[in-house]
């Protein structure tokens, strides 16, 4: 290993931080391992730079190995990437990538091309499938990996990856316009469209995907829904998002679910209200009606002298709880239809039990006008 790291890199022991950068980027570029296969010799330079850059490109542990040489750098070393050398060509791509990328790349170490961005889906689903749970099969446009160079981009797959500097962008991944105006001079910095600020090219490109490594295509994704979600909730699937550009990390896809609205019911979170209208004789009767229920029909006894807005509590025949714990009621509501276009001798009817004192209302007195009233908060709170 080198005696002193501003040999290495070619500056001053005073140079700047800029100086510095600017020292180890063209170093790098003139020892990187692309540009000099099967050379030993400049690998082991680039690794020295990559090193010295990484000591003094830190003002910490410049300062510390400014005053104490490398003893002063500690058992780890003391750069950011510790002293032990670099682990392996990964470790050096992404140093490369640090001072070429420029910023306009959010590259983890040790990771290919670049990651694949999230999917976003609906999936419409009905009160029924939601109270059973379901599987769904679910359709998804997406960017697949190139199966001709196995998302590489080269042609010929990993052997064909031979990578070349960016000839649009010099390597640096950025391009500058410089304009001016009254102001002054403006410099606008963008990732290179070329090489997409990687700073480099493949030599040889897969046909198929252009040395993308991905191409456009479709893609079926296989859900199971648990009982009980609402409408919003959503399911993530790692790694079903877009592939990658390049055997880039692919992103997740989001299933939303959708609660299509139901013909008879609404739901209150784990409830479902049902709404029964009953004519007047058969809510001053008593009746039997038929309801639909999530899972089929039931019969359902009416009390005489029910009156409008009572609620009825079916247990247990609503929506599951997603974490498991029981079922939802379903509720029935009961509206009393008026009457509208009475024939002569209806009406004749009516006026005669108009005035009989059973037929005045007298609200308030009974359970069921408070249980209305109550179960009305309860909705709206
Ligand atoms: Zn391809
Ligand atoms: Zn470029």
């Amino acid at each position: 290993m080198p005696s002193d790291y501003y040999d290495v890199l070619g500056v001053d022991s005073d140079a700047s931080q800029d100086e510095i950068k600017k020292a180890y980027r063209k170093k790098a570029m003139e020892y990187h391992p692309d540009r000099n296969p099967d050379d030993p010799e400049a690998e082991q330079k680039f690794k020295q730079a990559s090193e010295a850059y990484d000591v003094l490109s830190d003002p910490e542990t410049r300062k510390r190995y400014d005053r104490y040489g490398q003893d002063g750098l500690g058992q780890s070393g003391g750069g950011r990437r510790g002293g032990q050398g670099f682990q392996d060509i990964e470790d050096i791509f992404s140093a490369f990538d640090d001072i070429f990328g420029g910023g306009q790349q959010q590259r983890s170490r040790r990771q290919r091309g670049r990651p694949g961005s999230d999917l976003r889906v609906t999936l419409p689903l009905s009160l029924e499938e939601i109270a059973e749970g379901t599987e769904k099969n679910i359709k998804v446009r997406k960017f697949l990996a190139c199966e001709t160079c196995d998302g590489t981009g080269a042609k010929g797959g990993m052997e064909g990856e031979n990578y070349v500097m960016c000839p649009k962008c010099d390597g640096t991944g950025e391009v500058r316009q410089v304009s001016r105006s009254v102001f002054g001079q403006f410099v606008n910095v963008q990732a290179c469209p070329r090489c997409n600020g990687e700073g480099r090219i493949i030599e040889n490109p897969c046909e198929d995907c252009e040395g993308e490594g991905r191409i456009e295509g479709e893609d079926t994704v296989s859900v199971t829904v648990p009982a009980g979600v609402m409408d919003g909730n959503y399911l993530t699937i790692s790694d079903a998002g877009n592939a990658g550009i390049r055997g880039g990390v692919p992103g997740d896809l989001r299933i939303e679910i959708e609660e299509r609205e139901h013909e008879h019911f609404v739901r209150d979170g784990l409830d479902i209200y049902y709404d029964v209208y009953l004519s007047f004789p058969e809510a001053a009767l008593g009746t039997e009606v038929d309801v639909p229920t999530l899972e089929g029909h039931a019969r359902l006894e009416v009390e005489a002298g029910v009156q409008a807005g009572k609620i009825l509590r079916m247990r247990s025949r609503g929506v599951p709880d997603l974490e498991g714990s029981g079922k939802g009621d379903q509720l029935i509501r009961i509206h009393v239809w008026t009457p509208q276009d009475l024939t002569d001798e209806e009406m004749q009817i009516l006026e005669e039990l108009r005035n009989h004192d059973t037929f005045q209302p007298h609200p308030g007195d009974t359970e069921t006008e408070k249980s209305f009233f109550r179960r009305v908060s309860d909705a709206f709170s």
